[in-house]
């Protein structure tokens, strides 16, 4: 099919069918169904080929969206693929899961007048299509090297490093304290966000490459971080940020009182099909209880979904800042809602009632005040506006924090940030330590998954770099 190109003064935005919230609540799949290729090519061809595209200005990896639209809307898939897998390691995983309104199509400069094209879909589609296809192939590495790299951490921001240093042709290996591969994208984003065969997918795509993973590998543990640095030429730490953000307010050690990636780690097992103990006694398993999440981000918008699916009686999410300033995408936020979540806006928690186990929260009204340093508006309570809400199970999703990572690897040569994170060069994402490298939301902090696949790919280069001055320094040398 050929279609001319800037139809979105004549066709509408038409994304993918959405599945009615009454039967996504029903299971964990995917909401949004794949386009056809009709489908795909139609609402590509409503882009108006920008000579400065904002889309792609606003794409962490800076997407060559319009060509990968044109080539859509002109039936070339294939030739679509090349150009989206160019840039993108994972295109098809941020094509479900970036938040786009807020990066490529809330810049979309048709949106001025029109709804923005609908990037995502059909990114995804692109390379759910190339797969079906046969087009993604496996990694070649047109020459082999002797050098070995250890990466700590598969999320993404290491399995983009992983890729792209494989097709170096380095040995690499990935190590990892869980027992399967994907970081948070196995096993925290839920499955009717990004279905869990579309990770095992890629495992087995980086796995035929030649990338070698050693699960269940906790490195300060087991394997210390000093004997993983003497296995390899060069090391890139890419461990997420794990340490949850706690509530300082009395009774929160109650029982009943989880934290969120407990009770999302226990769901995406259970799918998964993993005998999780502590779901099926009830402690990380919202079936039949009222539940209240506590927070804003995308985190507390996958706990309350995840909730309204386990069958809860109620799920209310408590958070103290208002509907514009929550930091989770509102095309989530609006999901939830749909699917029939209560929101209590400028609420925040104040205590926890119960004798042994949590049978309410009291939360107290919040008002917005003036603007801070970093210019966000501050909030305070109101005076007696105090009120309760019944709970059995409390979910705590307040966000992340580093952990200490010189502490767990025993090298205080690591040097951090204020914010605790690892402290890298800006342009050569070297550590304090040479040939340690490290990328992803250990250096930026908790944030996308797209910025992980963009540092993942671009501390990669940063390593070939370093090795190969190093190689030649030592041929130079003999
Ligand atoms: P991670 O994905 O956290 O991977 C780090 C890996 O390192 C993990 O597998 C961990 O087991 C391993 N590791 C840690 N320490 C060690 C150690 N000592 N030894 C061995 N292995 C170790 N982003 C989006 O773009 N869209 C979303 O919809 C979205 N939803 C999210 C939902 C939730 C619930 C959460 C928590 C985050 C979400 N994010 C989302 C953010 C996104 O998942 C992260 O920004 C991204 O995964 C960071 O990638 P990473 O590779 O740096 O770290
Ligand atoms: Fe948009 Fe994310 Fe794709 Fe970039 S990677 S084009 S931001 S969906
Ligand atoms: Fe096309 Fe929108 Fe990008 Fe312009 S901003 S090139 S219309 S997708």
């Amino acid at each position: 099919m050929t279609e001319h190109m800037q139809q979105f003064v004549r066709l509408p935005q038409k994304p993918p069918v959405k599945r009615g919230a009454s039967e996504r609540r029903e299971d964990f799949g995917e909401i949004y169904r794949e386009f056809d290729q009709p489908g795909a090519a139609t609402q590509a061809s409503r882009c108006s080929q920008c000579g400065i595209p904002f889309c792609q200005i606003h794409c962490p990896l800076g997407n060559n969206i319009p060509d990968w639209l044109k080539l859509s809307a002109e039936g070339r898939l294939e030739e679509a693929y090349e150009i989206s897998a160019a840039t993108n390691t994972f295109p098809e995983i941020c094509g479900r899961i970036c938040p786009q309104d807020r990066l490529c199509e809330g810049n979309c400069v048709i949106e001025k007048g029109f709804e923005s094209v609908t990037i995502g879909a059909v990114e995804r589609f692109i390379t759910d299509t190339a797969f079906e296809n046969g087009w993604v192939r496996p990694i070649r590495p047109r020459r082999e090297r002797a050098a070995s790299i250890g990466i700590v951490g598969a999320g993404p921001a290491g399995l983009a490093a992983a890729e792209a240093l494989r097709r170096q042709g380095y040995q690499v290996h990935v190590y990892d304290r869980h027992d399967r591969m994907g970081g948070l994208l196995i096993y925290g984003i839920p499955g009717f966000k990004l279905e869990k065969p579309i990770v095992e997918r890629r495992r087995l795509w980086l796995e035929d490459g030649g990338i070698r993973f050693h699960l269940n590998q906790d490195i300060g543990g087991a394997l210390s971080f000093e004997a993983l640095r003497g296995r390899h030429a060069a090391v890139l730490i890419a461990t997420g940020v794990y340490k949850a953000r706690e509530i300082a307010a009395p009774g929160s050690s109650l029982a009943g009182i989880v934290p969120a990636l407990d009770y999302l780690i226990a769901s995406n097992r259970k799918g998964l099909g993993d005998d999780v103990p502590d779901f099926e006694s009830g402690l990380l398993n919202a079936a039949g209880k009222r539940v209240v999440v506590i927070g804003g981000g995308d985190t507390a918008m996958d706990c309350v979904r995840t909730a309204i699916r386990q069958d809860a009686a109620s799920v209310t999410c408590l958070y103290r800042r208002d509907r514009a300033n929550m930091p989770g995408s509102m095309r989530e936020v609006t999901n939830a809602r749909d699917e029939g979540i209560e929101f209590t806006w400028l609420a925040a928690p104040e205590a926890f009632l119960g004798e042994d186990h949590v049978t309410a929260v009291r939360a107290v009204r919040m008002r917005l005040g003036l603007a801070d340093a970093s210019g966000r508006q501050i909030v305070e309570p109101v005076a007696g506006s105090s009120f309760t809400i019944e709970a059995d199970l409390v979910i705590k999703a307040l966000g992340f924090d580093p952990e200490d990572l010189p502490g767990a690897f025993n090298e205080p040569g690591l040097a951090l940030t204020r914010w605790g994170t690892l402290k890298v060069g800006s342009k050569d994402f070297m550590t304090a330590l040479p040939g340690v490298f490290a990328a992803g939301d250990i250096v930026r902090g908790a944030s996308l998954v797209v910025w992980a696949i963009k540092d993942g790919r671009d501390a990669a280069a940063a390593m070939h770099k370093y090795l190969e001055q190093r190689e030649s320094f030592a041929t130079a040398a003999e």
